[in-house]
């Protein structure tokens, strides 16, 4: 599936739409060049998961837990991870495999450990649509 975007508002409000469709257990990766909009389309699908306090992106540790939504939402950030088993030690399957749902950004860092299914999310600029212009692609693996 691909949807293009034009402000960030659509990209929020696609991402309020899978966090209203998110069941537990249900696990996104998410790809995307720095500024193309990533907390952007986290900030809704915590939206789309009733979370009210504000997302921000998980600098210092590997993982933030958002617990007052519909559902928990586990906040991954691997980009500083020097081993998976740094995951381990957070006990990620907790997480993955747990009554929440996961976003892991820079989730390439990690495939070996990734899940048999998962959605990825990549978000893409093409300047030649203009500087707000965002394609989105949404694909299921491991279905
Ligand atoms: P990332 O987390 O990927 O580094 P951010 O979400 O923090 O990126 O920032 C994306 C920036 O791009 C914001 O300043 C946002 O206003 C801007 N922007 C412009 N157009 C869009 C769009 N269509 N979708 C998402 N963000 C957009
Ligand atoms: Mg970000």
């Amino acid at each position: 599936m691909i949807i293009e975007t034009n402000t960030p508002k659509e990209t929020f409000d696609f991402g309020k739409s899978l966090g209203e469709r998110a069941k537990a257990g249900t696990v996104y990766t998410l790809i995307g060049d720095l500024g193309v909009g990533k907390t952007v389309f986290t900030q809704g699908l915590a939206k789309g998961l009733e979370i009210q306090e504000p997302i921000s992106s998980p600098t210092f540790t590997i993982v933030q837990v958002y617990e007052e939504g519909r559902l928990p939402l586990y906040h991954f950030d691997v980009y500083r991870i020097g081993d998976v088993e740094e995951m381990e030690e957070i006990g990620y399957e907790d997480y993955f495999y747990g009554a929440g749902v996961s976003l892991i950004e820079w989730a390439n860092l990690i495939e070996e450990i990734l899940p048999e299914k998962y959605t990825e999310i990549k978000i893409e600029k093409d300047l030649e649509k203009g500087f707000d212009y965002r394609k989105i692609t949404v694909t299921s693996i491991g279905e």
